[in-house]
């Protein structure tokens, strides 16, 4: 690929992760687990594009889509001209552990169960916990993903999983999350190829590799974001990852205060809102949003 960096572009998505996901990541009893992030959050951001006017790639764990509440609603996503993307069948964390027969079988069974809500090919993948290895990324290339958009380069991210990850254990629970070689943090940060694949990283910023994701805007703020902004305006390709448990509201959705330890969740709807809506018009007026199905093609084309 001769210079895609060279492309100014922003990329919106969101990797919809049911709650019982985030009960699997803190060792927690997902009893309890409703479908609020797909009835709520992910409507929620749906609106919210919606008013701004932007198309944005929402990576689904396909077997939601059984059911009938996060269906009707993926429907909806794809009816508004946004793009879904495989964030496999059931998001195993251990994925690229489980042989490539199994890994084989989620994302067929992903393809299979989207395409048939969205009526399109699935185009795009997002690996559960950000890990893939050079036998998926093969096996995605082989079986026709546009790109791919797992890598997440991030130091300071990576070290603070790492470390939750060992509290945990000192606290007898064990998180499902499995954590990636070290020298994820060091691998490229611009679209790249990678074993035969477009490779569209999460974006972190050239100061510190800081990663800036639906998360890490929360914790920082609007005043935090005022900060860093001058850092983005210096990234050409944005690709902003948010999850759907970023607009939802602990109280207002009735949600499980066990999961208080997931940072999304600590911070009002309101400020929440008022914050995304500010970045995402930002990446509108300064980058132009397009989906990242819509940006690989503009990269290949930017490449030959
Ligand atoms: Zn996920």
């Amino acid at each position: 690929m001769a210079s895609p960096g060279a492309l100014r572009a922003a990329a919106v998505n969101v990797d919809v992760d049911s709650l019982y996901l985030y009960y699997r990541i803190h060792g927690l009893d997902e009893a309890r687990a409703t479908d609020v992030v797909w009835e709520r959050g992910v409507v929620r951001f749906a609106e919210l594009f919606a008013e701004l006017g932007v198309a944005a790639t929402f990576f689904v764990v396909a077997q939601d889509l059984d059911r009938p509440g996060p269906r009707r609603v993926a429907e909806a996503l794809a009816q508004a001209g946004h793009e879904l993307g495989s964030h496999s069948h059931t998001h195993p964390y251990d994925l690229t552990r489980l042989g490539r027969a199994t890994m084989a079988d989620e994302l067929a069974r992903a393809e299979d169960a989207i395409s048939a809500v969205s009526g399109r090919p699935v185009r795009g993948f997002r690996a559960p916990g950000y890990t893939v290895t050079r036998e998926l990324l093969e096996l995605l290339a082989e079986r026709g993903y546009a790109y791919d958009s797992s890598l997440f380069p991030a130091p300071p991210y990576y070290l603070a999983k790492a470390a939750y990850m060992a509290w945990l254990r000192v606290r007898g629970r064990k998180s499902q999350s499995i954590l990636d070689r070290p020298s994820i943090m060091w691998q490229r940060r611009t679209p790249h190829r990678r074993h035969g694949l477009l490779e569209i990283p999460v974006t972190v910023l050239p100061w510190l590799r800081l990663h800036v994701i639906g998360t890490s805007l929360l914790q920082l703020g609007e005043r935090g974001y005022g900060v860093i902004a001058p850092w983005l305006r210096r990234v050409d390709l944005v690709n902003l990852e948010l999850h759907g448990i970023d607009l939802c509201d602990l109280a207002e959705d009735g949600i499980d205060p066990a999961l208080r330890t997931q940072p999304d969740l600590r911070v009002d709807l309101a400020t929440k809102l008022a914050l995304f809506r500010r970045v995402f018009t930002d990446l509108r007026d300064g980058w132009g949003v397009d989906t990242l199905e819509s940006l690989s093609g503009r990269l290949a084309a930017s490449a030959a």
